[in-house]
């Protein structure tokens, strides 16, 4: 579903992303962790084109993102992505908020939207806040509408920034648990999340990134269990 060829992105004269390769399967789970300032979210926000980048070639679903906006635009209908801060619009009810895209975007009728939208409010676990403004939500309830709102999209890949980490720790749970019923109904994801229980449950592979470059990639078992990189291993003895 994604492939990324020798990235490189550059902030001015700071290199964010170096030579990163990677290749991600239909229905993947990829967790993506490392140190602050690593280039995790450069990496997920290039793979939406929300920067651009210098070197390299990138494609997802088949189509290379780095030829002209018309791509941008396709790929950005095919890809969801939830961000740490819900960027919910303030103004608009939760059922607003999931049916804009669908509406706008896709050409969904109203009615059809909503019902799409309520179903996405009951996989998420919140029907009954539909007719609410975000503010009089909890911030997990509200990280969930931005779940929902993605899903409302039919996403073919879905994109998370540390979606748990702006979170009270009573509300992480159900977001990780939303997060574990897409994984399990076979959504491609990437996971940018500090959770290494989720990272170690949902994970096929854990990419770990340290200054710019992918150090290290593995399957659970092997990267808590046998890191290569010392790299790794010094992160690895920091969090836990
Ligand atoms: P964190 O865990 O703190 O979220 P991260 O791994 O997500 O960190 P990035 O946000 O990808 O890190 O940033 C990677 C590097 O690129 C950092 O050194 C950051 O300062 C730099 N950077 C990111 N965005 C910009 C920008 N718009 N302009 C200049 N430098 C930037
Ligand atoms: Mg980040």
């Amino acid at each position: 579903a994604v492939r990324m060829e020798g990235v490189d992105k550059w902030f001015g004269d700071f290199q964010a992303l170096k030579g990163i390769d990677l290749e991600v399967a239909n229905g993947e789970r990829i967790v993506v962790c490392g140190p602050s300032g690593s280039g995790k979210s450069t990496l997920i926000r290039c793979l939406n084109r929300l920067e651009a980048i210098q070197q390299g070639r990138i494609f997802v679903d088949g189509i290379e993102l780095t030829a002209g906006a018309q791509n941008v635009e396709v790929i950005r209908r095919e890809v969801g992505m939830v961000f740490q801060q819900f960027n919910l619009f303030p103004h608009m009810t939760v059922l607003e908020n999931c049916t804009l895209a669908p509406m706008r975007v896709r050409g969904m009728s109203r009615a059809q939207a909503e019902q799409t939208a309520r179903g996405y409010l009951e996989r998420v676990r919140i029907p009954e806040q539909a007719d609410k403004y975000p503010a009089q939500l909890s911030g997990g309830e509200q990280q969930r509408v931005a779940i929902a709102r993605a899903l409302c999209m039919s996403p073919k890949l879905m994109l998370f920034d540390e979606p748990t980490s702006a979170l009270d720790p009573e509300m992480v749970k159900e977001v990780l648990d939303t997060m574990l019923d897409l994984a399990n109904e076979g959504m491609t994801m990437l996971c940018v999340t500090h959770e290494m229980g989720f990272a170690r449950r949902v994970a096929d592979r854990i990419i770990f990134m340290d200054r710019g470059e992918i150090v290290e990639v593995a399957p659970p078992a092997d990267f808590f269990e046998r890191p290569e990189s010392e790299r790794t291993r010094a992160f690895l003895g920091q969090i836990s």
